[in-house]
């Protein structure tokens, strides 16, 4: 089994909790002390103040002491040592139990505190507190207070609750382990499920052989734009580009070669746009551009640069150049959007009818008619 800890894990949070339980712990002691100095002051009044000094003060400033200390490692310090946990709890657990031999039972207290343990999903750190939680229990038989009033059965059964307590808690360690491991299959699946389906989105959304928009995803940016520019009165341009005379390129050259041709192409064309114009592959050989922010002029200028980027560029398969033909049209206000393409369309025929490899615009085709 992989030793799994849960992600995002705030040890200084639950090292605070912790200490939080040991101070319950300390001031339900100091409540049972006063309870036994009402006690003593009652059934046994000369031996009041050996009981405040022995039973009350001395107990109370040991755990104030480890306990303060600690909280100060923890809180101020922000040192959360699971070490320093352990001895905290385990030192409280002493005292107290040492404190109090006649009271029968109490030596479970080593057993809460090592279950305080748990909370690090860590083996080796339960056994840890295993040791030094029997080394406090047998340090206990030291004192004649407790020998006097405990037997060897006792000390042997309380070995063994702690010794089988220890092991209770390393399965439920275990089980925690094991719900954690799957617990964190299950997210790493779905982090993969949100990275595959992010990259079904892209691969929907482009053309494979260019990495540029496909028809489906030029369309939707149509839309979307031809909306904004008619309800904000904002600029719009779509170019179409034709590749001239590619039949014969593929004819000649064999069609892998003219895929190669194409996706060059294809990085000519997005290489002198911007981020403002959606440029998709709109057919075989067809291109489709959008060109937003610019004025009409801008646009034309930018589609000569990509007229004459993609009529300068050598391609070594096809021992020569290639070009292409454009057809611009601007959106004019009150125009739809199947109207712009058909008139962009129109243009780029003409561009084809007027000898190709040029850039037809609303303007020139005036002249040329
Ligand atoms: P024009 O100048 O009038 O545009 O002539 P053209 O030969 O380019 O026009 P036409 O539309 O008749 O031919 C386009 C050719 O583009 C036909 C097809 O073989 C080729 N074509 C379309 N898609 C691909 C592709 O993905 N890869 C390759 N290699 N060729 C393609
Ligand atoms: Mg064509
Ligand atoms: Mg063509």
């Amino acid at each position: 089994m992989v030793k799994t800890r849960p992600e995002n894990f705030n040890d200084q949070l639950w090292a605070e909790k912790i200490l939080y339980i040991y101070w319950i712990m300390v001031l339900i002691a100091f409540v049972g002390q006063v309870i036994g100095l009402i006690t003593t002051i009652i059934y046994f009044p000369g031996y009041v103040i050996e009981f405040i000094f022995n039973k009350l003060l001395l107990p109370t400033a040991i755990q104030l002491f480890i306990l303060l200390l600690a909280s100060y490692v923890i809180k101020v310090r922000k040192i959360h040592s699971p070490k320093l946990l352990m001895f905290t709890g385990t030192i409280a657990a002493l005292v107290t139990v040492a404190n109090h031999p006649t009271v029968p039972g109490l030596q479970i207290l080593f057993l809460l505190a090592m279950a305080v343990i748990l909370i690090f999903f860590d083996k080796k750190k339960l056994r840890f507190s295993l040791y030094i939680n029997l080394i406090a229990l047998a340090s206990l038989y030291v004192l004649p207070s407790v020998r006097a009033s405990a037997n060897e059965y006792e000390f042997f059964a309380y070995f063994f609750v702690l010794w089988a307590g220890y092991r209770v808690y390393l399965i439920v360690l275990e089980r925690g382990n094991e719900v954690l491991y799957f617990l964190q299959r299950a997210t790493d699946k779905e982090k993969e499920l949100i990275v595959k389906s992010a990259m079904m989105e892209r691969l929907s959304k482009v053309d494979a052989l260019t990495n540029l928009y496909n028809h489906k995803t030029f369309h939707e940016y149509l839309d979307f734009l031809h909306e904004q520019s008619v309800s904000y009165d904002m600029p719009l341009q779509l170019a179409l580009i034709d590749i001239d005379d590619f039949k014969l390129i593929n004819d000649q050259f064999g069609h892998s070669n003219g895929d190669v041709v194409l996706k060059r192409v294809a990085l000519d064309i997005a290489d002198k746009l911007t981020e403002n114009d959606v440029v998709a592959r709109y057919g075989g050989e067809e291109f489709a551009v959008l060109l937003t922010n610019k004025s009409i002029d801008q646009a034309l200028e930018k589609m000569e640069e990509v007229r004459s980027h993609i009529a300068y560029q050598y391609h070594e398969e096809l021992h020569g150049n290639i070009t292409v033909s454009i057809g611009l049209k601007n959106l004019n206000k009150s125009m739809s959007k199947e109207a712009l393409f058909k008139e962009a369309d129109e243009l780029l025929y003409a561009a084809k009818r007027n000898g190709k490899n040029q850039v037809m615009y609303d303007e020139r085709k005036e002249v040329i008619q």
